[in-house]
């Protein structure tokens, strides 16, 4: 036992701490003026929902947004609007959040899982292709840790089989595409901000869309089936109340003037700690080609290679990490076909058919990053300085010697 490592009692590698959320008296003053002016909801009180979702269409260059609760919420609203029916199939990624998966199952269809690309992390073209059925309706495309998803062969995918894509950019605010901002390439971009995310406001999501029919349904369904132009007490779709407060849209309006600059931090750092890691023995950062003109870096991964760490196991190695005061983690514990939902088939749903059958799927790129492979470091260490970089890869550099001694 190496008595220097911080997980034995030795001193940190990094003392500083690392805050999320990052605000000022801006945003204590922006709540506190709506909660004195009373009108706290939407859309009856006030129109600051309003203002924060044009602002962020103009962001991302989309022509509407809508808020919701959550960004799960919105995965649902998304795949409701591009007219999924019971028993669809839904093309998921197996290595991202729950929600990405159980929102489908919410819809009365069925997730498909098909594997990532083992450079990227990201939902691989030819596995979706492969996966299609004359069931399938849309592809659920994930910008895994803010890093873009292959979009150009993804969307020619889609086309040529009349199929939605509907972007799951949880991860992905700010980030880009040969230019273009995440979510707004597909049919719909959905987001969140929970308290984790690039831009929160501790809870709440938005989908962002270019096409009139999916806006005019998305916002029906997030105002408990109201419409435009319809009366209060009329309903027209199976919607709920998915509004999110005044409190939150101005956080988020706040939250949002920070976002760029704090993105452009956190891809300057990730770029530098990509050079930094190059020389390290062991440790791969994911790949990330020309069309990535900018990685938001919700996660900043690494592959691990244990040989190279004396047969340490990536668990114990990530503990130690995280010991030595990098915000890291070791990631999913699983791909999302092995989680109880999917293989005791909890589903609730009568929709689902008998065949939808988890037991057997195997996604063997997804499967090794959760075992041996994925090291996460958090988005709020990549707003450090540079020497903060060079002080994450001295970390793994004094684990490395530990180990090997
Ligand atoms: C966080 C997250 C969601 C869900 O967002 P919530 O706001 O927590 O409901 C969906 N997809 C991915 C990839 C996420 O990381």
């Amino acid at each position: 036992m190496d008595r220097n490592l911080a997980i034995n009692g030795g001193a940190k590698t990094i003392t500083k701490s690392f805050n999320w959320p990052v605000y000022d008296q801006n945003e204590v003053d922006a709540v506190a003026a709506i909660v004195q002016s009373g009108k706290w909801g939407n859309p009856d009180c006030g129109d600051e929902v309003a203002k924060f979702e044009k602002a962020f269409a103009d962001y991302c260059g989309s022509k509407y947004a809508i808020t919701c609760v959550n960004g799960s919420v919105s995965l649902r609203l998304a795949l409701i609007a591009c007219g999924v029916k019971p028993g669809d199939e839904v093309i998921v990624p197996p290595y991202t959040f729950i929600t990405t998966a159980s929102s489908v199952i919410e819809c009365n269809c069925v997730p498909v899982f098909v594997d990532i690309d083992p450079d990227t992390y990201n939902i691989s073209p030819a596995a979706i292709e492969a996966a299609i059925t004359d069931r399938t309706k849309v592809i659920v495309p994930v910008h895994f840790g803010g890093l873009a998803c292959d979009m150009d062969a993804i969307m020619d995918i889609a086309r040529r089989h009349g199929l939605k894509v509907v972007e799951d950019a949880a991860h992905g605010h700010g980030a880009e595409y040969k230019g273009k901002k995440l979510g707004s390439i597909g049919d719909v971009g959905s987001f969140s901000f929970q308290s984790s995310k690039n831009l929160t406001s501790g809870e709440g999501g938005i989908v962002i869309t270019d096409d009139d029919e999916l806006y005019a349904m998305m916002r029906s369904l997030r105002n408990v089936g109201r419409i435009e132009g319809g009366q209060w007490y009329d309903h027209y779709n199976p919607g709920c109340n998915y509004r999110i407060t005044q409190m939150q849209a101005v956080l988020l309006s706040e939250q949002l003037k920070r976002l760029e600059a704090q993105t452009c931090k956190r891809n300057e750092n990730g770029l530098y700690l990509n050079q930094l890691l190059a020389e390290v023995e062991g440790i791969t950062p994911l790949s990330r080609g020309e069309e990535i003109t900018r990685h938001c870096y919700h996660i900043y991964i690494f592959k691990y290679d244990a040989s190279k760490f004396g047969g340490l196991p990536k668990n114990t190695f990530a503990e130690m990490l995280a010991a030595e005061g990098v915000p890291s983690f070791k990631g999913y514990p699983h791909p999302l076909y092995k989680q109880p939902l999917f293989q005791k088939k909890n589903f609730m749903c009568y929709a689902i058919p008998e065949t939808a059958d988890y037991s057997e799927v195997c996604c063997p790129v997804a499967e090794q990053a959760c075992n041996t492979d994925a090291v996460w470091i958090l988005q709020h260490a990549m707003l450090g300085e540079k020497k903060d970089m060079e002080l994450f890869v001295e970390a793994i550099l004094k684990i490395q010697a530990a180990v090997n001694a």
